[in-house]
């Protein structure tokens, strides 16, 4: 498992802080508490990794993580995770969440770099606004997007399954074929390898 490596590389607040653009990275988003933190660790079998995220002050930041060399792979390259933090917390002044989302769309639409989006959501609570722009911005560059259902776990396999199949047929029909989804538990660890599959298939890790 290659994201084990994975470690805190920088934050950045606004476009000049983001690194070099000449890697490989995949955007994490999703709403604040759908289990974007819980996703990470668990892929990255680390019990702390995206706690740097949820720093008070760090939730305005794009939050890049790079991996470890080893000896075998002396150089990793600019390979990243980048957490897209933060959104939907409450208390964030309305000038600030403009800034931000102004950040975060150049981001989408310019950066070279990204590979694909991963969309984290409360598998009981899919599909939400946020989600949706965050799907669009993806899919408008051309992007591969993959939803993580997360909290499977809170669910019946039944009710997963059925939540699976609509979320798919939703996504079929607004975005194509672009985007897949899964189900997926930072709990039980259900759907951490076909995640990792994904994952390391952009960064061609
Ligand atoms: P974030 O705000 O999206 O980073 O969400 P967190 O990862 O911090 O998770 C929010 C809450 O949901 C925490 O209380 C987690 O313990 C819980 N949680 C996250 N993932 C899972 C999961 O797969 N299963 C269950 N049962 N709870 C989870």
């Amino acid at each position: 498992n290659p994201f084990v490596r994975a470690r805190y590389a920088l934050s950045a607040h606004n476009p000049r802080q983001l690194p070099a653009d000449g890697g490989f990275e995949v955007a994490f988003a999703g709403r604040s508490n759908a289990g974007k933190s819980s996703a990470l660790n668990a892929i990255c079998q680390q019990n702390a990794l995206a706690r740097v995220s949820k720093t008070p002050g760090r939730t305005q930041q794009l939050v890049f993580f790079d991996f470890a060399p080893t000896l075998a792979q002396p150089d990793p390259g600019a390979k990243y995770l980048v957490d897209l933090p933060g959104y939907g917390y409450a208390k964030v002044p309305q000038e600030l969440q403009a800034h931000w989302l102004a950040f975060i769309e150049t981001y989408f639409e310019t950066r070279q770099a990204l590979r694909g989006l991963v969309v984290v959501m409360d598998i009981r609570h899919p599909l939400k606004d946020y989600d949706r722009q965050m799907l669009g911005y993806a899919v408008r560059r051309g992007l591969p997007a993959h939803a993580l259902l997360t909290k499977a776990d809170k669910l019946s396999r039944g009710a997963a399954a059925n939540t699976l199949q609509a979320v798919r047929m939703e996504l079929q029909r607004a975005c194509g074929d672009t985007v897949s989804v899964q189900t997926f538990s930072g709990e039980s660890k259900q759907g951490v390898e076909e995640a990792r599959a994904v994952l390391a298939r952009w960064l061609e890790l």
